[in-house]
């Protein structure tokens, strides 16, 4: 039977990236030796970081200012290494679920944290608006998009100062003007690749602003310059992921770059929230101006609520992959990341239009 993959992270990749993948791991850029065999200082590979930071700053337009960079550790090792880097004293963060809460409380190991504004009061089924930020504050973090509860900033706020956004659920799906932005960081998984590499965007100018003594992994000076290797071979870099991100980037480039990703992710999202809002059986739990382009929460409407365990069986039976959702929102989750398909999307209205048809 044919899957339809609606995993929220690792999820699913563009199958170029992935067949690219499979050949590399048997014979890297003809060598004869596999991608996951060879050193990380041979020129085949020092050209894949190139070209890999190159589309980076293609895609999403990063300026010369900025350093790119391909970490260990994954967003939440982001979470400490953005105060411990940035934070002198003060920092202001936006609350709007649980991957914002994780990161405020890393945060307050390294100063004081004003928490500006927080949409907990409603399981983080909208994001907040109408906060101050405080101007005093070394930066103000925000979390693009809300994975587990589907909901996404889909502007590029204004920011008193200098503004730090996990975007890894969103990063890719749209133009951003990055020059909003002091730092962009986030885990591959979602929308870049498979786990494994960690995408740092920053300022260089921030480097070092903490004033603070800083382990040499945790520095993000260690991994910009001559020392590593320009940029991201302080260390062995996680070679396999950034070539699968590598290979995602050109998928994305093919695709027709950042605008077209958007215009497809919107004609996804736009379909599938059109079906939840159609269909009697089903109800969108995010609110609607705030509703994410990439996860998109529902539950069984009221009065059917009994019916969720059969409609989860029911999809499963067509094919539908990973849509049961979050534990802490219930209900369904569809992930429709960039490489998700519209065919996807339009398998699993026809699912929920089936299953009604099935009710009647
Ligand atoms: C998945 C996720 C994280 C955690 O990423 P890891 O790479 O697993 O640490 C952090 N923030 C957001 C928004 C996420 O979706």
């Amino acid at each position: 039977m044919k899957k339809y993959n609606f995993n929220a992270g690792p999820c699913v990749l563009p199958r170029p990236a992935v067949d690219a993948a499979i050949e590399a791991i048997r014979d890297f850029d003809g060598t004869g030796i596999g991608l996951i065999e060879i050193s990380h200082r041979t020129p085949g590979w020092e050209r894949v970081m190139a070209e890999t930071e190159a589309l980076w700053r293609e895609l999403l337009g990063i300026p010369d200012t900025y350093a790119v960079l391909f970490l260990g550790g994954g967003a939440s090792t982001q979470f400490f290494e953005v105060p411990a880097n940035l934070m002198r004293s003060k920092a202001a963060y936006l609350q709007t679920g649980v991957w914002a809460k994780k990161a405020i409380k890393e945060a307050k190991l390294f100063g004081e944290v004003t928490v500006v504004a927080s949409s907990e009061d409603k399981n983080y089924t909208y994001v907040p608006k109408g906060y101050t930020v405080p101007a005093d504050a070394d930066y103000f973090h925000i979390t693009t998009n809300n994975t587990i509860y589907g909901t996404e900033i889909h502007t590029d706020l204004d920011s008193p100062v200098t503004l730090v956004a996990d975007m890894s659920s969103d990063i890719m799906s749209r133009p951003v003007d990055v020059t909003k932005y002091g730092m962009i960081y986030g885990g591959a998984q979602k929308n870049v690749g498979p786990a494994g590499v960690t995408f740092v965007i920053v300022r260089k100018d921030l480097l070092g602003s903490s004033e603070r003594k800083l382990p040499t992994m945790v520095n993000y000076a260690t991994h910009i310059g001559a020392e590593a290797r320009d940029n991201s071979m302080f260390n062995t870099p996680p070679v396999f992921p950034i070539f699968v991100m590598y290979q995602t980037l050109l998928w994305v480039k093919a695709q027709g770059g950042l605008e077209a990703m958007y215009k497809l992710n919107k004609k996804k999202a736009d379909l599938l929230y059109g079906e939840i809002d159609r269909n009697p059986l089903f109800v969108g739990t995010a609110a609607k101006e705030d509703r994410s382009l990439m996860n998109v929460c529902f539950v069984m409407s009221s009065g059917n609520e009994s019916l969720e365990s059969e409609f989860m069986s029911f999809a499963k039976d067509r094919g539908m992959v990973g849509i049961k959702g979050h534990r802490s929102v219930g209900g369904f989750r569809a992930s429709i990341y960039n490489a998700c398909p519209l065919e996807s999307v339009e398998a699993l209205v026809k699912c929920m239009q089936d299953f009604e048809t099935s009710k009647r």
